[in-house]
């Protein structure tokens, strides 16, 4: 039987040894990267749930590229080994798929990083998958059989969501898994400047409740009443009623986190029914101070406005993790001073600041481009979110780098940290589904 190893590379990176430091004092961030380091990657285990049933599969979370872990994976006798990974991992995703192929392996790399660069991929892979990777799996699977795999495979249409099979999660072994993923739409109706996510991969779907229902069936099999990040770009975004959504969530007696835009702020009602349907914490893009990036569209709106809708979420009982960008086009010291500002007083549950990161694909990227305002010599390593990428517009490099350290530094310290571990307790003492359970929002069951 032939076999395919599937092998992603994701989840946060933070390059220099300072910002590490720093990041590890950062709860909001350290905490994040430690969850999303220990999802389950759910496009590849997606694909092996379409995978036909003459092949066998295996799973590889590497914890780093090395020759044992190299190793583990051609243990499995691969035909194929099928890689995914994001900017900020692809030179570590390169340098497996070398270290495979000098054994004779064959590799397939997908994900938005190869969708938007395939010709960069290509060098490093025998395939590319540009695009979603359901409609054309098949396909390369057969090719692979034969020996004769493309260099590129490009989906004709997009994935319709009524046809996701479930993802495979017994590939992931008994090692205990704090979270899960479950994916309940695709993109996003809004296309902010700067995000990849919303159009790289296809145009906004969601996918129906009753796949949702079963896809949670299999989550609660493996760990009942399981904790859940859906992974989703903007949840209630789209025009689709939540009730039959919702109604499945809190049948799993699941507790759940998601990202959401702040206007989820202002409907009370859906507000009420998500957090008795186990929402425990959204979180949601605040973006720049500096100015609005182009393609927001109605979630642009004044500060104010937005920070009342982040109250109204928590006084609902659902955490909010509020999402600052820093070195948008626009910003200067007054404004990273301002952000500063609001950092220290918005009594948010949670908070991160990032920095406009101009990812491949993006329109962003594009007009960074034409103005010659891309760092050529900071490579795909540099696109971490913490990391200055392109000239800013007024500031210097180091002047927004050295600021932006500051602002880490001031944002998160322990008073900071202290302030914002109440608000997140006093937040989850009025969440119902919380205070019903008895149990703690990320707990296991
Ligand atoms: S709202 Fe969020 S997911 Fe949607 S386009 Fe903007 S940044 Fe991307």
């Amino acid at each position: 039987m032939p076999h395919v190893a599937f092998v992603p590379f994701t989840g946060f990176r933070v390059r220099e040894a300072e910002l590490r430091a720093l990041g590890v004092e950062l709860p909001g961030l350290h905490d994040r990267a430690a969850a999303l380091a220990r999802l389950p990657a759910l496009a590849l285990l997606t694909l092996a749930g379409l995978t036909p049933p003459r092949w066998t599969c295996s799973h590889h979370e590497l914890d780093e590229v090395s020759e044992v872990a190299i190793e583990e994976v051609l243990a499995a006798r691969p035909d194929l080994v099928a890689l995914s990974a994001l900017t900020a991992s692809v030179e570590e995703a390169y340098r497996a798929s070398a270290l495979l192929r000098a054994r004779g392996a064959r590799t397939v790399l997908g994900g938005l990083h190869a969708t938007a660069c395939p010709d960069e991929a290509r060098a490093h892979v025998d395939a590319v998958v540009v695009g979603e990777g359901e409609p054309v799996w098949a396909t390369l699977l057969e090719d692979a059989e034969r020996g004769a795999l493309r260099p590129v495979y490009r989906a004709g249409a997009p994935f319709d969501l009524a046809r996701a099979p479930l993802p495979r999660l017994d590939l992931l072994g008994s090692r205990a898994r704090p979270r899960f993923t479950l994916q309940t739409q695709r993109g996003c109706p809004l296309a902010c400047e700067f995000c990849g996510a919303s159009r790289l991969l296809g145009p906004f779907r969601e996918k129906p409740a009753p796949l949702v229902a079963r896809e949670l069936a299999a989550i609660a099999a493996r760990a009942p009443r399981p904790v859940i990040e859906l992974a989703d770009d903007n949840t209630f975004a789209g025009a689709r009623d939540p009730g039959p959504l919702l109604e499945a969530l809190a049948g799993a007696g699941a507790r759940w986190f998601t990202e959401a835009d702040w206007r989820l702020g202002e409907r009370p009602a859906l507000l009420r029914d998500l957090a008795a349907a186990g929402c425990v914490q959204v979180l949601v893009g605040l973006e720049s101070l500096a100015g609005r990036p182009a393609g927001m569209g109605p979630k642009a709106a004044p500060l104010e406005r937005v920070l009342d809708a982040a109250r109204a979420i928590q006084d609902a009982g659902i955490a909010v993790i509020g999402c600052f960008i820093a070195g948008a086009d626009g910003e200067t010291r007054a404004s990273l001073d301002r952000l500063a500002a609001v950092l220290r007083e918005a009594p948010l549950a949670d908070a991160q600041v990032t920095l406009v990161t101009p990812f491949p694909g993006t329109p962003l990227r594009r007009r960074l481009a034409r103005e010659g305002r891309l760092l050529a010599e900071r490579g795909w390593s540099h696109y971490t979110l913490f990391d200055v990428t392109f000239r800013p517009d007024r500031l210097g490099v180091e002047e927004l780098e050295r600021a932006f350290r500051e602002l880490l530094r001031g944002g998160f310290d322990e008073g900071a940290r202290a302030w914002r571990a109440r608000i997140r307790r006093e937040t989850w003492a009025r969440n119902p589904s919380l205070r019903r359970s008895g149990r703690g929002p990320c707990s296991g069951s």
